[in-house]
């Protein structure tokens, strides 16, 4: 049982496809990614990684399984450690699984998820949440990608994930708000969470609930 959409696994394999497509174009540039299937979890994407100092698995809703392998390291060899972890591998596939069917509105959501509408509903909330809380952000965009939920700089302007439109409200606040607060002070250290917790009371609570939504969408 893969928790992966049909979509998404098989994209996976088409990207493996396209890869071995342009290595044939350029043939004299070693192979830098390679797809294996593993035994009962599928499709697993091999990169070679300049910054890998040792083999790293990851297991990502969106992005299937892949393991980051330092350039020294052979594909071969890659493989023949990821299978001693098939035991890792296999219980983080089951639980990125349970995630995303407990949050399975939010994953059908995000599969049609259009970033301007994502983007309209949440600028709104950073300004109600602003005015409500004395807050003046800069600029704000809104991605599509990546495994943060936002981040602010220190001229105040303001990122969030277009993914954060579909998540409970009460749980795109508190990353709204967070951010927020970040626009006033640095880190998170306890000056940060006392003015956060001042104003969201439950607001670890609401971080700790996210994390799942985390796992079932990133
Ligand atoms: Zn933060």
């Amino acid at each position: 049982m893969t928790p992966f959409s049909g979509r998404e696994y098989h994209r996976l394999v088409r990207e493996g496809g396209n890869f071995e497509q342009r290595r044939s174009e350029t043939p004299t540039r070693p192979k830098s990614s390679r797809t294996f299937i593993l035994d009962g979890v599928g499709p697993v994407l091999f990169e070679k990684s300049r910054r890998a100092r040792r083999i790293s698995l990851t297991v990502r809703a969106s992005r299937g399984i892949r393991v980051a392998v330092p350039w020294r390291v052979s594909f071969q060899e890659a493989r023949r450690i990821a299978l001693s972890r098939l035991g890792w591998i296999r219980r983080t596939v089951a639980h990125v699984g349970r995630a995303r069917s407990r949050c399975r509105e939010a994953v059908q959501a995000a599969e049609c998820l259009d970033r301007r509408t994502a983007r309209a509903n949440l600028s709104e909330r950073l300004g109600a949440l602003a005015l409500e809380h004395g807050y003046s952000p800069g600029r704000l965009s809104v991605r599509c990608q990546g495994t943060v939920w936002g981040s602010a700089s220190r001229s105040g302007r303001i990122q969030l994930n277009a993914l954060l439109a579909v998540v409970p409200p009460d749980l795109a606040d508190y990353v709204i708000l967070h951010e927020l607060v970040h626009t006033r002070v640095r880190g998170h250290g306890p000056a940060f969470w006392a003015e956060l917790e001042s104003r969201m009371s439950d607001a670890r609570r609401r971080q700790s609930r996210l994390r799942e939504y985390s796992q079932a969408l990133f």
